[in-house]
C-alpha cells in the first residue's frame, strides 16, 4: 500500500514542491511510481492561477475517486494551491477525497498518509477526509530535499515562499501566503549538495524572486540580498549555470543588472513578467511600473548583455482592457522582441479585486488578442532560432528526447531547447552542439566532436 504517484499541475514551484514531497515520502519508506495505474496513492499537486487549471485537477480527482469502487484502499489526495484556495469546499464536488493539504503543510503529508493507511488497514469505517491548510511559520524551510535517484543536470531551488505584491488579478497571495525567505546559508548548503551530486545548473525559485530577503537581510555594498545570494552561489564549484524565476520589474535594480556583467555563470535569459503594455491597465492590475520603466530595464539588460534572451507573461482581456489598451500591449510586445512568452487569457479568480471589476472582456475578444500576440511571438521566436543556425552552442544535456532513438535534449544558455544525437553518458554534461535546423519551436543540431 505504499506506492505513490504525484501528478503536478502548474508552475516550476509546484514541480519543486512535488519533488520535495516525493523525497519526504521516500524517506518514510514509500516508493514513487511514474505511472498512476501502478499507484496505491495518487496525490494531485494543484494550481489555482487560472480556473482552467483548477477544473482540470477537479476532473482528474473525480475520475480517480471512481477507482475506489474497485479498490477500497486506494487513496486520493489534493495538495498545493487549490487545496489552500478551496479547502473544505472541495468536498462539495469531491466528497471521497482522503486528503486536502495546503501549501504550508507539505511536510505533514507522510504523517497523514501513515495515519490514513493505518486506519484503512484496521478495517474500520473509511476515515474522514484529512484537511490541513493552516499557515505554518517557517514552512518555507521544509522545501529542501531532492530526489537523487537519477543523474540530474539541473535542479530547482526554492529560495522563498509567498508573495506580497497583491496584483488585483492574482490568487497567489491567498494560496501561498505572505513572502518568507529561507536563510541564505540553508540555500547555499542545498546548492552545495546538489553540486556534489553532479548538478550543473540551478534555477532559483520565488514568486518575486528578486525581492528575496529584503525584510530579513541587509543590503551590503549597495547590493540586495538577492544579488548577494547570486554571488555566493556563483562561488560554488561544480555549478556552471544559474537561472532564476520570476523576478518582478519593481525590484529589478541596477545591482542585479550589473551582476550580469561580472557573474558569467548567470545565464543570459530573463523571464520578466510584463502583464500589459498599457499604463492604465498596469495601474488597474496594481503593477507598480510603467511601460516606459519596463522598457528601460530591458534596454539596460541588453546593454549589459547584448545577446540577452527575454521572456515574459502577458494577460490579455483584463477587465476594462479596451482596443486601445491592447494596441499598446501589442506594439510594446512586438518592439521588445520577446524570445518566449506565456500569454494568458484573463481568468476570474474569486476573492481577488479584479474579479468584481466592471467591463469584463468577452471570451472571443480575449481569444483574438491572444492570437495576435502569439503571431508576434512566433515571428520573434523563429528569428531567434534562425539566427542560431550554423552556430556552435554550449548545451547542458538534460535527458533523452521525448521521441526518437538516441536523441537527447539540452538547453543553451538562453534556455532554448536543442535536440541532437548523443549517448546516456552525456546526460548532465556540457557539450558543444552545432545548430543545423531551426523552426519556430525547435532547434536540432549535431555534437561537435572534440569539444566534449
Ligand atoms: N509572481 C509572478 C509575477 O507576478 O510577476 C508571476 C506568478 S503567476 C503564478 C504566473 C502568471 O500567471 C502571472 O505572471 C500572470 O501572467 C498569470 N496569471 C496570474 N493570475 C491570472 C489570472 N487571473 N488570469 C490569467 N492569468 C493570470
Amino acid at each position: 500500500m505504499n506506492r505513490v504517484h504525484i501528478k503536478t499541475y502548474g508552475c516550476q514551484m509546484n514541480e519543486r514542491d512535488s519533488e520535495a514531497v516525493g523525497a519526504m515520502l521516500r524517506k518514510r519508506g514509500y516508493s514513487l511510481v511514474d505511472n498512476e495505474q501502478d499507484a496505491d496513492i495518487v496525490l494531485l499537486n494543484t494550481c489555482s492561477v487560472r480556473d482552467q487549471a483548477e477544473q482540470k485537477a477537479i476532473g482528474k480527482a473525480g475520475h480517480l475517486n471512481k477507482r475506489k469502487r474497485r479498490n477500497q484502499k486506494f487513496i486520493v489526495g489534493i495538495m498545493g494551491c487549490m487545496a489552500q484556495n478551496r479547502g473544505q469546499d472541495l468536498l462539495d464536488s469531491l466528497p471521497d477525497l482522503d486528503l486536502i493539504v495546503g501549501t504550508q503543510k507539505f511536510h505533514q503529508i507522510p504523517d497523514h498518509l501513515d495515519n490514513i493507511i493505518h486506519t484503512l488497514q484496521a478495517q474500520g469505517p473509511r476515515p474522514s477526509t484529512v484537511i490541513d491548510i493552516e499557515e505554518e511559520k517557517d514552512s518555507q524551510n521544509t522545501i529542501r530535499n531532492h530526489l537523487s535517484d537519477q543523474k540530474k543536470a539541473s535542479a530547482f531551488v526554492s529560495i522563498m515562499q509567498g508573495c506580497n505584491m497583491h496584483c488585483t488579478f492574482c490568487i497567489v497571495p491567498t494560496t501561498r501566503g505572505a513572502e518568507r525567505a529561507r536563510p541564505m546559508e540553508a540555500i547555499l548548503e542545498e546548492v552545495q549538495e546538489l553540486a556534489a551530486e553532479g548538478v550543473k545548473e540551478v534555477t532559483l525559485l520565488g514568486q518575486t524572486v528578486n525581492s528575496y530577503g529584503l525584510r530579513e537581510f541587509p543590503f551590503k555594498d549597495g547590493k540586495s540580498p538577492f544579488v548577494q545570494l547570486l554571488e555566493a552561489i556563483h562561488e560554488i564549484s561544480g555549478i556552471e549555470r544559474i537561472r532564476f524565476t520570476s523576478p518582478h520589474p519593481k525590484g529589478f535594480k541596477q545591482d542585479l543588472i550589473e551582476a550580469y556583467t561580472y557573474l558569467p555563470k548567470l545565464c543570459p535569459y530573463i523571464h520578466l513578467p510584463l502583464q500589459s503594455g498599457s499604463d492604465r491597465i498596469l495601474k488597474l492590475m496594481r503593477r507598480p511600473y510603467t511601460a516606459k520603466s519596463y522598457t528601460q530595464i530591458v534596454e539596460k539588460l541588453r546593454q549589459a548583455v547584448p545577446d540577452m534572451y527575454l521572456s515574459t507573461d502577458i494577460i490579455v482581456g483584463f477587465p476594462g482592457e479596451t482596443d486601445e489598451d491592447f494596441e499598446e500591449t501589442r506594439v510594446l510586445f512586438d518592439a521588445l522582441r520577446f524570445d518566449m512568452a506565456y500569454i494568458f487569457k484573463y481568468s476570474i479568480r474569486s476573492g481577488t479585486p479584479a474579479a468584481t471589476m466592471p467591463d469584463q472582456v468577452p471570451q472571443e475578444v480575449k481569444e483574438r488578442r491572444n492570437q495576435a500576440l502569439l503571431d508576434i511571438l512566433e515571428k520573434h521566436s523563429l528569428a531567434r532560432n534562425q539566427s542560431l543556425l550554423g552556430t556552435v552552442q554550449e548545451i547542458l544535456v538534460e535527458a533523452p528526447a521525448k521521441r526518437g532513438e538516441n536523441l537527447y535534449m539540452g538547453r543553451n544558455p538562453g534556455n532554448r531547447k536543442v535536440i541532437f544525437t548523443a549517448t546516456e553518458r552525456l546526460v548532465g554534461e556540457l557539450v558543444r552542439v552545432r545548430i543545423t535546423e531551426a523552426t519556430v519551436s525547435s532547434l536540432k543540431g549535431e555534437l561537435v566532436l572534440g569539444g566534449v
